[in-house]
């Protein structure tokens, strides 16, 4: 059967703080944008709003993979839109249902040229470079140029770029996303969201699992049951019900 759910690549995470300082190098007049500025930096700029800074060890570990972005691109050259943005985007489902889908993208480029042209880049790090671990990746980039497409960024054209921040930087996949390619991601949606819809009707225990999701932004753990135990159940939506 096909995996249930979408976007989530494994291998390790990217160092604490490294979101944070792509954001401060992307607020610098791009000249500024330089490897020196970011290592000289590093520390100021992922201190926590309570004054507390990144452990020695961690700020090492940043600064390496902050190198190894650095032999991948040059942020001078980039016009920014977002960093570490939610996009999203309502799919016309079955009926008059309709699927609000969500998903985050490390950073959304506007890119030079006539109609509303933006580029998205992924930084992955580390995960052995598995036919399942690419699979993954290519799920998360089509989903997030399907939501691009049709969301509030309406873009005509979607680019993309996956830099993989390992001790041997590499672009692991750069694509322009075709009319056909956004077909093809519609109907995944519509597979994964009828496989979703037949488990919950055939199983007696569709209930919440803890998983990754839960400390990455899930904005429904204050109603969820496994963090709130007296949390009801919420109801059924009767389109499900007239299913
Ligand atoms: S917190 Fe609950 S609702 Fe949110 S992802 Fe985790 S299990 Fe799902």
């Amino acid at each position: 059967m096909q995996k249930l759910g979408w976007a989530k690549s494994g291998g390790p995470s990217l160092p604490r703080g490294f979101l944070k300082v792509k954001k401060a190098l992307f607020q610098l007049p791009a000249e500024e944008r330089t490897l020196e500025v970011a290592l000289a930096n590093t520390r100021l700029w992922t201190k926590s709003s309570k004054g507390k800074h990144l452990k020695v060890g961690e700020i090492s570990d940043l600064q390496d993979c902050l190198q190894s972005y650095f032999k991948l691109e040059d942020p001078r050259e980039q016009e920014v839109e977002a960093i570490r943005c939610m996009i999203e985007a309502d799919l016309p489902g079955e009926g008059s249902l309709l699927s609000t889908l969500r998903s985050r993208l490390d950073r959304l480029d506007i890119e030079p040229g006539p109609g509303r042209q933006f580029s998205m880049v992924m930084y992955k790090r580390g995960g052995a470079l598995t036919p399942e671990y690419l699979d993954d990746v290519w799920q998360h980039l089509s989903l997030c140029a399907l939501l691009l497409a049709r969301g509030k960024y309406k873009a005509e054209v979607v680019k993309s770029k996956v830099l993989y921040l390992s001790d041997e930087p590499k672009i692991l996949c750069q694509h322009d996303f075709t009319p056909e390619d956004l077909r093809a991601a519609i109907e995944l949606v519509q597979v994964t969201r009828d496989e979703i819809l037949e488990a919950a009707e055939t199983s007696e225990g569709f209930g919440a699992q803890e998983s990754d999701f839960c400390f990455k932004g899930c904005s429904f753990r204050s109603k969820c049951p496994i963090f709130v135990p007296q949390a009801e159940k919420p109801p059924t939506p009767e389109v499900y019900i007239d299913r």
